[in-house]
């Protein structure tokens, strides 16, 4: 925890000194980002740092593998919805951003099963892209792929999956057809410092 409150320390002094007026402005007036960023919990996959903002700019969301579940009322526990509905429908964000990255270690869960043969959660949540991971080991046997394309694969699918499953929320899809929201797609090479757009005509992802 001395690591935790030495950094705090350190915002407390710095950051928040600097920026008093902001911190002041959003604690009376609230919140209204325009960006609701959907990206994954992995600890190099940072977005307030990859996008350079700021507090109040992004509503962010971060589960495993950066997946959105299709949208059911069924159950109880929803809390990637929940904070979906929150940014949509209270925030009225204008961009929502879904954020893969590489080297994603759910993803690697989703293909090699065995690295989650002992899991409570991580294999039923997965389980949200398991086209992706029929589409990659379809991939890996049909043609001489290196291992590494389809993961790579499986880690666009991802993004792709998750802005499909975005669309099956009515109150998100009639934003989109009026043209009061914008969905985005978008990966992280977390090597090369490398961001991918996926393009929505082409399908495929170009660097930005
Ligand atoms: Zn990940």
């Amino acid at each position: 925890m001395e690591r935790l409150i030495k950094g705090f320390e350190r915002f407390r002094s710095g950051y928040f000194q600097a920026n008093r007026e902001l911190f002041s402005t959003l604690a009376t007036e609230g919140q209204r980002p325009r960006f609701l960023i959907i990206g994954c919990s992995d600890s190099r996959v940072d977005p307030g740092l990859i996008f350079d903002t700021g507090p109040g700019e992004m509503f962010v969301i971060r589960n495993v593998a950066n997946l959105v579940p299709p949208f059911e009322t069924g159950g109880t526990y929803h809390g990637t919805s929940a904070a979906i509905e929150f940014a949509v429908r209270s925030l009225e964000v204008e961009h929502v951003a879904v954020l893969g990255h590489a080297g994603c270690g759910g993803v690697r869960a989703l293909l090699e099963e065995s690295a989650v043969s002992d899991s409570d959660f991580i294999r039923p949540w997965m389980d949200i892209a398991r086209t992706a991971r029929d589409r990659a080991l379809a991939l890996t046997l049909s043609a001489s792929q290196p291992i590494e394309a389809a993961r790579v694969m499986a880690e666009h699918e991802t993004v792709a999956i998750s802005l499909a499953n975005l669309m099956t929320f009515p109150w998100l899809r009639q934003r989109v057809v009026d043209g009061r929201l914008a969905l985005h797609g978008l990966y992280f090479d977390v090597e090369n410092g490398d961001l991918f757009r996926l393009n929505g005509i082409s399908n495929t992802f170009e660097k930005v």
